[in-house]
């Protein structure tokens, strides 16, 4: 995607108060700011969906990632569900599921695990594949998975992710849709976690010392 059609959050004018929105009170002292408020968040997938289904032609198998974006696929296939393509047609959907892992703490393990059985891929042959993320990072999980879904030959592959750190260990994937560009910190909220906590909190938040230190495992 163009960086200039997504929206960039990295300066420090989009870090919220905790005082502006409703943050759970269990989690009042673990976050130091709001990045992106669930509000917005649901309005920019709608965007994400029309765009998606825009460049559609046919049927789409959507590929969640594991545990991550498991929030941002329910929402954009519910916004996928009502947009029509380009001739007038809505898309055939089916709905698969991906375990990664590659995060200790707030730090990247450097190792991939990809939770994917031949038995699972087989069908995904000549199909179009859309792969929901929740967030690049270093882009290294994308590249290891997208390698991996060559082998079960689909006829394309494009892959939507919410967020897309500023970083310089950015290896440089950039994906075909992603919905906002984010400074180079450790956020939660709105199903991303910190060693599993924070998936039941709505906005995206930075998340604090506090926060890491309470929740170290
Ligand atoms: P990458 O391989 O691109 O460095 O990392 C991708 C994975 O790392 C994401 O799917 C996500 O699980 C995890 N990750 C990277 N940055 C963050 C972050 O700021 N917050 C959370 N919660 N997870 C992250």
């Amino acid at each position: 995607m163009d960086p200039s059609k997504w929206i960039d959050v990295t300066s420090e004018s989009f870090k919220y108060s905790l005082d502006h929105f409703v943050i759970p009170s269990h989690y009042q002292k673990d976050v130091s700011s709001i990045l992106i408020p669930h509000g917005i968040i649901m309005d920019r997938i709608e965007k994400l969906a029309k765009l998606i289904v825009e460049d559609s032609k046919g049927p789409l198998v959507i590929c969640c990632v594991l545990k991550g974006g498991h929030q941002f696929f329910a929402d954009l296939v519910n916004e996928i569900k009502k947009c029509n393509t380009v001739l007038g047609q809505s898309v055939p959907l089916s709905l698969e599921f991906i375990k990664v892992r590659s995060y200790h703490n707030d730090v990247s393990t450097g190792t991939v695990t990809i939770s994917l059985t031949d038995e699972e891929c087989q069908d995904w042959k000549n199909k179009n594949l859309l792969i929901v993320e929740d967030i690049i990072d270093t882009g290294n999980t994308m590249v290891k998975l997208l390698h991996k879904l060559q082998e079960f030959q689909p006829a394309s592959v494009r892959v939507a992710s919410l967020l897309l750190k500023k970083t310089p260990k950015s290896n440089g994937y950039v994906p075909n849709y992603v919905g906002f560009a984010i400074p180079d910190e450790f956020v939660v909220g709105y199903a991303l976690d910190y060693n599993e906590y924070f998936r039941d909190l709505d906005h995206i938040c930075i998340i604090s010392e506090h926060g890491k230190e309470a929740y170290a495992i």
